[in-house]
């Protein structure tokens, strides 16, 4: 279990360190902004959608390494999604960072955030990038916030 946690932190650290997808997408059809105040986290996200499936997905911002990795990790696990799908992953990644299904079983490499769960203040870092997520797929344009 203690490689694991290792193999999770390394990641975290490498997407935090060095984002995926990080920048301002050209031609975006979707676009919001989520602030953390709790944390100071801020990001923009862009999706490009193409017939309800989210062709590209990139986004902008500063914040902790734990909601840069976790956007930098939402944005790669986004391409070629439906909107439903990114829906179901949303409430399956909710889940895991709070504890109710902490098994992560489908989430792929969205796992590595599972250890959120034991830093509660941490959980809104983790799911800044996803509540941004839900904001731009409603394209609701103020800036939403975890608090
Ligand atoms: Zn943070």
């Amino acid at each position: 279990m203690s490689d694991l946690r290792e193999l999770y932190q390394e990641v975290i650290f490498d997407h935090g360190k060095r984002p995926r997808n990080f920048g301002k997408l050209e031609g975006y059809s979707h676009s919001a902004q989520g602030f953390n105040p709790l944390c100071g986290d801020k990001i923009t996200l862009y999706l490009k959608l193409d017939d309800g499936v989210i062709a590209d997905a990139k986004f902008e911002g500063a914040g902790c390494a734990i909601s840069t990795a976790s956007a930098s990790l939402l944005t790669e696990v986004l391409k070629g999604k439906s909107e439903a799908d990114a829906q179901r992953l949303f409430g399956a990644f909710h889940d895991l960072v709070t504890g109710d299904r902490p098994s992560g079983e489908g989430l792929g490499k969205l796992e590595v955030l599972g250890g959120v769960r034991e830093f509660p203040a941490r959980v809104k870092c983790a799911t800044l990038a996803w509540h941004t997520l839900a904001a731009a797929l409603k394209k609701q344009t103020d800036a939403i916030s975890t608090e």
